[in-house]
């Protein structure tokens, strides 16, 4: 659908009251006056981000998320409650952001780093030292394991190194995160750096690799002390190890080695 677009104009745009999050950086209304009149010159893909290149070198960049869809449409968008943000096209077609999650977003920059390169520093970097992580973590009310899932705050800590690390320091994935003490939040660097060094050992091995028990878990392999145990007794106290949900994903951790 996309390079059909590529030419046209954009003649008027609509964000849903409802979706208040959509648009970044500007107001809703802001965005849709700035993006009338645009002319798309060029489409490209960055990571997971859809850049359309304006006419006035502005990019128009798209994150679709978990539920985001961007549709070409040759009438009309279709009607539908999750339709949050429409732009209709000089030829009288239509793109149509439809987003059932409204986790979706979108920014009209003139630089499209501004956006793409909203990562925080790379947790092996020499940047993400227990200072920084003390600072990220200070800030935050959330449950420590959301703030280290944060990619904008520290890149690179995956749901399942984000789980063992915090049961290598002990430290409880509901606790608020600005509730940890300073040499707690020191452990915890050392966790994460130990288990990413661990697991990226030698290239970054597969989950697939280290779930495979048989005779395969060589130095660089880390081999998961919670990820995915559910009801398995902890090789610390033999406690069950426990799963809940926190912030959208599925979080393992011992109750009694973990505070
Ligand atoms: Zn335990």
């Amino acid at each position: 659908m996309l390079p059909i677009v590529v030419g046209r104009t954009i003649t008027e745009g609509w964000v849903s009251p409802n979706a208040p999050r959509l648009v970044q950086l500007l107001t809703p209304e802001e965005f849709c006056r700035q993006i009338a009149g645009r002319r798309i010159v060029d489409i490209s893909r960055r990571g997971k981000y859809l850049l359309f290149h304006l006419d006035n070198d502005m990019r128009w960049a798209v994150h679709l998320r978990m539920t985001g869809r961007l549709l070409y449409e040759k009438n009309a968008c279709a009607e539908t409650p999750y339709l949050r943000a429409t732009f209709r096209l000089d030829d009288s077609s239509w793109l149509c952001f439809v987003d059932l999650r409204k986790f979706g977003t979108m920014w009209l920059v003139d630089d499209e780093s501004l956006v793409t390169a909203k990562l925080g520093p790379d947790a092996l970097s020499e940047e993400f030292t227990p200072a920084y992580l003390q600072a990220v973590l200070k800030r935050r009310s959330a449950p420590v394991k959301a703030a280290l899932l944060d990619q904008g705050a520290i890149a690179g800590i995956g749901n399942i190194y984000a789980d063992e690390a915090l049961f290598l320091a002990g430290i409880s994935p509901k606790r608020a995160a600005n509730s940890i003490s300073k040499p707690r939040v020191a452990r915890l660097h050392g966790a994460i750096r130990e288990t990413l060094e661990v697991a990226l050992g030698d290239r970054g091995s597969s989950f697939r690799d280290y779930l495979d028990p048989s005779g395969r878990e060589g130095r660089h392999q880390l081999k998961v002390k919670v990820y995915s145990r559910t009801g398995e007794p902890c090789y610390v106290c033999g406690t069950s190890i426990k799963r809940v949900q926190l912030g959208g994903r599925s979080t393992h951790f011992c109750p009694k080695c973990q505070k």
